[in-house]
Parts: C-alpha cells; structure tokens; sequence
C-alpha cells in the first residue's frame, strides 16, 4: 500500500494514472491530516497525468513561456474531419468513422513515438494517413496550436527552455502506470535533466490469490455481489474492489446482478431513491440517459417529426410540464394515436389531436408560434433548442440527483456546439444531428459519494487499494485482452515500439504486469471465472505465481472461510420467495352475470372464452386492451378493413350474380377500381401506400370474383355488413355479419377472411373458437348454410357447412372432426346435428361467461399470439408445471387444466 501523504505534504506533486486514482490518494491524504489533528490543510497536488499537463500549460501560456495554444478535444475532431473530408483522392462510405481511427492512430504514434518509415511506397492505408497527417500537422502550426496528444512533446520543448523550469515542483512521484510509453520516458527524463526529483511508485505484489470458476458468467457475477454483500453487512467499513474486464460491453448485466442481490424487491426508482452501496467507474452515453433521450426526442418532434414508438416517449415523458396531472389524458391520447396506428407526428399534426384546452396543448401552441426554423450558426441553434425546451417544461417539474446532473451535462453539450461554431449556418437537421453526436461521445458519470463497493474497468481498476479486490472475467477468451494493431501505422514500427496491441508477447506482457498490479492492491485477490459461456467451455487465463506475505494470507484465510459458508443461492429473488411466506390464493372467478346482460366485444366474447376464459374475462369484462403498435405498411387488421370495405361497396351496386355476370371483363374491372378508389378514402389510406393498396386489392378482388363469385349458381344479395344484436345461453352481444346470401329458397351467411388458417373442423370441436357464423346460424331457422369466403392471393375459395352441398361450391354437409381430441363425440351428418352441436356448445361457453369463469385453461395454441402474457403470466404457470411434472411443456403449447 504506498502512502505519499508525507512527500504531498512537503509539495510533492503525485501524478496518477487516471481520475479515480487521484481521488483515491486525495481521500486517503484527508484521512492522514485528520489523524496528524489538523483542521486545515493546503489541497495537495494530486492529478492525472493530462489534468496536470494541460494546466502546466496554461500556466506556461499566461507567463509567455508557451505561444501555442491547446486545441479542445471537440475541435481536434472536427479539424480531423476537415483534412480527411478534403482529401479529394478518396470517395470514404464514413468520414466519421475514418476520423476516429486517423485520430486513434496519431494518439498511438505520439504516445509510443511511433513513425511510418520515410518511404514513398508505403501501403495505401498509411501512405493516406501521411497525407492526412502533415495536413492536420500544417493546421496546428498555422494555427500556432497544439493537442492533448503531442502536448507532451510541446512541455518538454517548454522545460528545456530557459525559463521553463520555473514551471516545475522539486519533486514528483508517478503512481498506477503498468508501464510508461516512450513519450512518458521523454518526459520523466526532460523533467529530471530540468532538475525534478522524479519517483515512478513501485508496489509489492504479495495478496494471497484465490481462484474460484463458476458454471457462467451470470452465476459469477450473482456469487461475487452475494459475496460482497455478505461482507459487507458483517463489516460496512471495509472497501471491496471489483474488476470486469469488459465493463463497457457488461455494464447493464452487472448492475442487475448486484440489484438483484442488494435489492432483490425493489423497483429501479426505490434503488435510486435509496442509494446503491456500489458504483460503476464506467459512465454511458449521456444521449442514452432518460432525461435527455426525452430532450433529443423533443427538439426532434419541434424540428421535424417523431416516428413510432417516440411518439408514446414524447406524450408520455415525465420530463415535459404538467406530466403527473395530465398524465391520464395523454395516456389516452397515446391510445387513440396507435390504435388509428398513426406512423409519425409533426408538432402541428400533435395540435391537432390534443384536448383543447390543456396544457400541453396550450404549450404546443405556444412553441409553433415562436418557433424558428430557418438556418443558422451552431450557436444560434444552441440557443434556439434550449428555448424551445424551457417551452416544454423539459426537464419537468422535479428532478433527482441524477436526472439534475444528466441536465447540466445536456447544458455543456449545448456550450460544446457553441464551441465548434465557425459562423457558417446550417439547417436544423445538421444541428440536431451534432447535438446527438455530442451527446452520444460525451459520457455521462453519476457524480456519487464514495461507496464501499467500487466496481470497475480494467484501466480505472490500477493502483487504488481495497480490503480484498475481486477480478472477474478471467479466462482465456477474456484475458490478456485482445488487440487490434493500427492500419495506418507500420506494423514492424509499432512492434518494435512496443504498442501492447501490435504483438501478442507484449500484450502477454502488459497482462503479466497488470495482474502484478493487482495483487498489490489489496490483502487478497480473488481471480474468477465463468466455465461456459454460448455453450463453449473455457479455459482459466494463465496468470503469474504471486507469493503471498504472512499477514496476507491469514488475512485472506479468514475471509476465505466465511466464503465458504455462504449458502449457495441460485436465484436471489426466489431465495427470497422461498424464505417469506407466500400465500397462493386460487382466484379464478369473476363476478356471475344476470340472464340478457349485454357484454362488449360480440362473437368474439364467445371466441376468446372458448379459447382461453382468463383471455375472455380480462378482454371483455375487465376491458383490458393491449396497446396496438404502428409497423411500416397496413397491419392485418386495416388490410381486412379494406378489403371488406370495397367488397361492401362492390355487392351494394352490383346486387346479384346475374348482374355480376351481365357485366363485361372491362366494366367489372372499372367497378372494381372505383369501389377500391372510395374504400381507400374512406379508410384513410397514409397517401404513401395508395396506389400500392390499389394494385394489390384490384388483383385479389379480380381473382375471387372471376375464380369464386361468378362459378357459383345464382344467388341475391340480401343483406351486407349487417349489425345486429343476438343473444345466446343469456348473454346479448351485438355481431356484424359480412354478407346473407339468398340461394334459391335458402339462405346463407358469409364471413370474409383474407388469412388462409380457417378451419371448418374447428366448429365440430366441443369449444368453437370461430362461433360468430354458428352463433347467427341458430338465430334464423331459414339459414342452410355457414360459410367463410376465403379471400386471400392464390388461394381463394369457400369453405363451409351446409345442409345441401351445391348451395355454395366446395361446401359440405359434413367434415372430417379436427384432430386435436376436442371434437364432439355427436354424430355430425346433416344440418341438424351441426345445429344441435353448435347450440349445445355455445350453451357451455356462455354459462361460463355468466358463472365469470376466468381459469388460465388456455387451449392448444391459445397463447401463440396471445398480448396477455404479462397479465396471465403463463409461463411460470408452464414452468411450475415444468418444474412439477418434469415434462417439455412450452406456453405455446400448452393446455393447461387450471392453474
Ligand atoms: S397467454 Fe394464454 S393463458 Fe394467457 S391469457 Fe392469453 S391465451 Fe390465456
């Protein structure tokens, strides 16, 4: 453990590897002077490298030792971008991307003084990347600048000059670096010949290690947050430490283990309120945090639109004024907008459907009068997106401590636009989109007080000093990471510079040197490991023999022992189930229904009971509706709305089939195309997909007339999309019929489908899960015949049951009983028995809908695409079965016997 407190104290200048490291020995020196008694001290030099140079540098400019500015990181990026964007030699897909790796590769030439050779036929990539280079280089001078990459070189250059070294302390110690890249051996010898005291911290490498391996990655990061907290509970002043190599990429899996461990009942907003007892050292994406994906979301709906489901984040965000007391209408609004499945909304479009009157309707309007939309600076629209969120209330009426910090980086973002403004005006559409990249690059780190449990990256992880530090992800997949060698750089260079991502000896090197590091942090290291992982065994990583000190080892042997009697818990949160009493309380029965109750949502209530009674009740008694979600084209449903549409039209004037077939090919096709014209109007059909809906119905409705309609023997149309109330077993319902067809001196119903699944044999099952025909059927004893007109492309035709086959073409007075066991045992040869059959089973469904019968009895199939899973929760229904029965059992499959 290496304590700089006394060097500090007497104006040493500690340089740290990174931020958290400084943090770490800044809290450690408090800690020092309180115990020395003191009251009050002078802050100690305590920085990261970069902080330090940039702020010699400033101090070297404001006394004239330096005439070259420090160019901003944003700047760099975009004075990049330049040199690349006008190299004229090439066409790139991505310029941003082609930035980024130029950009990294100067990083890495500088930083391990790495130079392609002096050769006029170098590779393409880096004979480019020269080009780009000298441009980029001949800016900086021109603009008399330097970078955060090459500021280095341009300190030394400074020391050496003769005031220079005025600039420097007497002594200076270096702390956490695995190793020091050629430009930091430049500059540790420049400062030393510049008279500097310099010390690069060495540290004793002497934890006892544990290695321990799990059946998968998820098990080893409950097991360690287990761990952790059980140590933690025993002794909350200790400090733990974990290591995740890949922490970017696990960042979201990580944090949902140690919830589940720590707060296996808590919803996401109660941890927060409460505080975690553990924090990620890797921030995100301030365009991913919720406050402002909102902010991004917003000024995309003032500047243009919002597609899909930005719609519901916009009407539903907490962040906008007066989103608790409107909350209930703007759900509803968001209701309404999918279920007429509106694609995208322009902020006028948004007026349009708001309650007069509301707020937000007052605030809509407020912003479309003020809202400017003409180019402009960058600046000019830093200013106006900020303007346009204050209209909306953005960021709400009550933010937390997260929520405020997301907001004051949101406001540095807006400062970095201002920043890279050059005057030159540009549409909102530009703006927006360097507003989101900012946004994206910066990344947002929850400012929090310190936490016993530090979880961190590998490169965050180096130097800092714990009671026991874990490093998980140690296998051979994970572990010496891999690298990538720059395309831009010659590859013997960079090798013989020793770049870790250049050669697998180096990287070996580097990993050697970085697992050192970390048995000198802290007593006892716990190394561990997944077994599998995707269904691939693995392999531990090779690390070095580490020799453990006496009091180390008895240290760890004493935390090791309570490890070992930890209870093994696979799942935390049914640990915790199994632990509290649970009371199961069967609850499947709604409340009964009087005889002649009406209950919405016609044949299909008789439909859903049959196929599941839970499903019924909560559709049709509890009114639960799923939220509908607008895809790209016309959904199934708007497709069969059409279609029924132009075919109601088409039937009105065209009444019989010997008007159908007095019609020539020409004249029936132009009464096609203007029934078509009408339904498209009237269904208001997005103008985009029009004429496509016209081609497609013209020629399914051409194929089923010539194919279907006009084979058939004579017939009447008597009634068309007829609504009409019924009531069977006591229930009343209203049900739309298609079509009623006269046929001689019979009479037969007509139900359109354009799918191709509809199976007649379902309506010889004991529960009949198409009963809107046989419903009507037993209405009217002159009905001979329940038919579905099968309208779909390449397979049109009829299908049905009939009391006299030559009714309708392909009809039968009987069929073959569906397969799937629940067909009736009744004999079914004539049209009295499929009415006997039809009113027998229709009294079943029914007299459960009375009785409330609400059981998850789901029937094969049921579940497929069934919305309620979240309500009925089926699959832990199946699985408890599963779990029971030992049997394969899947909720798409299943029929269940209750639950
Ligand atoms: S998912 Fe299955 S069990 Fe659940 S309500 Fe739907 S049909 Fe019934």
């Amino acid at each position: 453990m290496n304590d700089h407190s006394q060097q500090l104290a007497s104006g040493a200048v500690l340089i740290t590897v990174n931020q958290r490291l400084a943090r770490h020995h800044l809290g450690r020196y408090q800690s020092w002077q309180l115990s020395q008694g003191q009251l009050w001290w002078e802050t100690p030099s305590i920085l990261p490298l970069r902080a330090w140079l940039r702020a010699l540098h400033a101090e070297a400019l404001a006394k004239g030792l330096s005439s070259r500015t420090l160019l901003p990181d944003l700047l760099q990026q975009k004075v990049w971008r330049q040199c690349i964007a006008a190299d004229k030699n090439l066409e790139l897909l991505d310029v941003d991307a082609a930035t980024s790796a130029a950009r990294s590769a100067w990083e890495l030439s500088c930083a391990w003084q790495c130079r392609n050779p002096e050769d006029d036929y170098l590779p393409k990539d880096q004979y480019t990347w020269q080009h780009w280079c000298s441009t980029y280089l001949q800016w900086l001078d021109r603009e008399s600048s330097t970078d955060e990459a090459s500021l280095a070189n341009h300190m030394i250059e400074v020391f050496e000059s003769p005031e220079g070294a005025s600039l420097l302390p007497e002594r200076m110690i270096f702390e956490g670096f695995l190793e020091l890249p050629p430009q930091l051996v430049m500059l540790t010898e420049a400062l030393e010949r510049a008279g500097v005291s310099v010390e690069l911290a060495t540290r004793q490498s002497n934890a006892f290690v544990q290695k321990q391996s799990y059946a998968d990655d998820e098990q080893e990061m409950l097991s360690i947050a287990q761990h952790m907290r059980h140590e933690l509970e025993r002794d909350p002043n200790q400090s733990l430490g974990l290591v995740v190599p890949d922490l970017q990429q696990k960042r979201t899996v990580v944090m949902r283990a140690f919830d589940r461990v720590f707060f296996p009942v808590m919803s996401p907003d109660q941890i927060r309120a409460q505080g975690r007892p553990y924090d990620l050292s890797l921030g995100m994406p301030l365009s991913d945090t919720s406050v402002v994906t909102a902010a991004l979301s917003l000024i995309r709906l003032c500047s243009s639109k919002v597609r899909g489901s930005e719609i519901s984040a916009v009407l539903l965000s907490p962040y906008l004024k007066a989103a608790a007391s409107e909350a209930r209408r703007r759900e509803q609004l968001d209701r309404r907008l999918r279920d007429v499945r509106v694609r995208s909304l322009t902020l006028e479009q948004l007026l349009g459907h708001l309650y007069p009157g509301s707020r937000l309707e007052r605030l809509i309007r407020e912003l479309i009068e003020r809202r400017e939309l003409d180019w402009t600076t960058l600046s000019g629209w830093a200013a106006r997106f900020s303007d346009w969120l204050t209209v909306l209330g953005w960021p709400g009426e009550s933010v937390d401590t997260e929520e405020y910090q997301a907001f004051s980086a949101w406001l540095e973002c807006l400062d970095d636009m201002q920043l890279l403004d050059d005057g030159e005006r540009v549409g909102v559409d530009s703006a927006l989109h360097i507003l989101q990249e900012l946004a994206r690059e910066r990344i947002f780190q929850l400012d929090t007080p310190s936490t016993p449990i530090q979880i961190m990256g590998r490169l965050e992880s180096h130097g800092i000093d714990f009671d026991c530090l874990w490093v998980a992800g140690l296998d051979t997949e994970q572990w010496p990471p891999s690298g990538s060698p720059s395309p831009f750089l010659s590859m013997a260079a960079q090798k013989e510079q020793g770049v870790p991502g250049a050669s697998a000896a180096a990287r070996l090197a580097l990993a050697e040197r970085e697992f050192l590091m970390w048995s000198s942090q802290a007593p006892l290291l716990i190394g561990s490991r997944a077994e599998l992982r995707d269904g691939k065994a693995l392999e531990a990583a090779s690390v070095p023999e580490i020799t453990s000190s006496d009091p180390n080892r008895e240290l760890a042997a004493s935390r090791l022992d309570r490890m070992q009697d930890l209870p093994a818990i696979a799942d935390p949160v049914k640990h915790l189930q199994s632990s509290l009493c649970l009371e199961s309380i069967v609850d499947d029965k709604g409340p009964e229904l009087e005889a002649g109750s009406e209950v919405k949502g016609g044949a299909r209530l008789f439909e859903n009971q049959a196929l599941c009674p839970f499903r019924a009740f909560a559709l049709h008694r509890l009114q639960i509706r799923p939220l509908e979600e607008a895809g790209l084209g016309l959904d199934p449903r708007q497709h069969g709305t059409l279609l029924h549409a132009a075919l109601e039209l088409f039937w009105k004037a065209v009444r019989s089939h010997e008007a159908l077939i007095q019609l020539s090919d020409e004249e029936r096709g132009e009464k096609v195309l203007e029934v078509i014209d009408q339904a498209i109007i009237e269904a208001q059909v997005p103008a985009e997909l029009q004429s496509l809906e016209r081609i497609r119905l013209s020629e399914l409705l051409e194929e089923w007339l010539t194919q279907s309609e006009i084979p058939r023997q004579a017939f009447e149309v008597v009634s068309l999309e007829q609504r009409q109330s019924l009531e069977h077993g006591g229930i009343v319902m209203n049900v739309m019929l298609d079509r009623i067809d006269r046929v001689g001196n019979d009479l037969v119903v007509i139900d359109y489908k354009t799918g191709t699944s509809n199976r007649v044999n379902t309506w010889a099952d004991e529960r009949i899960i198409n009963p809107q025909l046989p419903l009507y059927v037993l209405t009217n004893d002159d009905i001979q015949g329940a038919i579905f007109a099968q309208v779909a492309r390449n397979q049109t035709g009829f299908k049905g049951v009939a009391s006299d086959a030559m009714l309708i073409p392909k009809v039968k007075t009987t069929v073959m009983k569906s397969r799937n066991g629940q067909a009736t045992e009744r004999p079914l040869e004539d049209w009295n028995d499929w009415r006997a059959h039809w009113r027998e089973a229709l009294d079943v469904v029914a007299a459960e809908v009375r009785q409330g019968t609400a059981t998850i009895t789901p029937i094969k199939t049921a579940c497929l695409h069934c919305e309620l899973k979240s309500l009925c929760r089926i699959d832990e229904v199946v699985l408890a079965k599963t779990t029971n029965d030992e049997d394969e059992v899947t909720s798409d499959s299943y029929a269940g016997d209750g639950a």
